[in-house]
């Protein structure tokens, strides 16, 4: 199979349109604190990827602030694109981290040395994937469809495998979004939920 999609900037395109979609369903349903009218307010972001295949829309997380005043709080959408604050793009926490089901074992490290990530970022990761995924309310929520059960041990390539998308890029997506929710600063269990973020 091929992996030029890595480099394909229409692959980005789409995890933005999904990320765009995602954005207007939050803005749609008004600020989740007080129910007021949400106003765009971009987080900057400096994304660590393909630079050359990463447009503008990278440049920012999509955000809203609540324009009610006495409220004014931020209301931040779920991304397929960011995992968290950090600036590896959630792709590249999925493909590097799964054994199984993503990359071959020479891609894999290919991109690794092609994005320079330090060997303690990657062992944060596969932790991220063993300790504090698995406990998430959002996998605590998913798990249970997936029949046999994936096994947290082989997280996340294991989970990965699961998408029936033809392409690897469209499982990945798939993955992506079912994995969202964990990317929302408020959702679950706080801290331990956007552990990605510190990463
Ligand atoms: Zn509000």
């Amino acid at each position: 199979m091929c992996h030029s999609f890595l480099s394909d900037s229409r692959f980005y395109q789409l995890l933005f349109h999904m990320d765009q979609a995602l954005a207007a369903d939050v803005q749609a349903g008004g600020c989740c604190f007080c129910g007021g009218v949400l106003h765009s307010a971009r987080y900057p972001r400096k994304p660590r990827g393909p630079r050359s295949a990463l447009d503008k829309s990278y440049q920012t997380r999509l955000s809203f602030c609540c324009a009610v005043d006495g409220c004014r709080r931020r209301n931040t959408p779920p991304s397929v694109r960011f995992l968290g604050r950090k600036v590896y793009l959630g792709t590249m926490i999925v493909l590097l981290t799964s054994l199984q089901h993503g990359l071959t074992d020479k891609r894999r490290q290919a991109l690794i040395e092609r994005l320079d990530v330090p060997p303690q970022t990657l062992a944060r990761w596969r932790s991220w994937w063993q300790e504090v995924f698995p406990v998430s309310r959002c996998w605590r929520a998913e798990r249970n469809y997936f029949i046999p059960p994936v096994a947290a041990g082989q997280l996340p390539g294991a989970l990965l495998g699961r998408f029936t998308g033809s392409t690897l890029p469209q499982r990945l997506g798939q993955m992506l979004l079912l994995i969202c929710p964990v990317t929302i600063p408020w959702s679950g269990s706080l801290q331990k939920e956007v552990a990605p973020q510190k990463m």
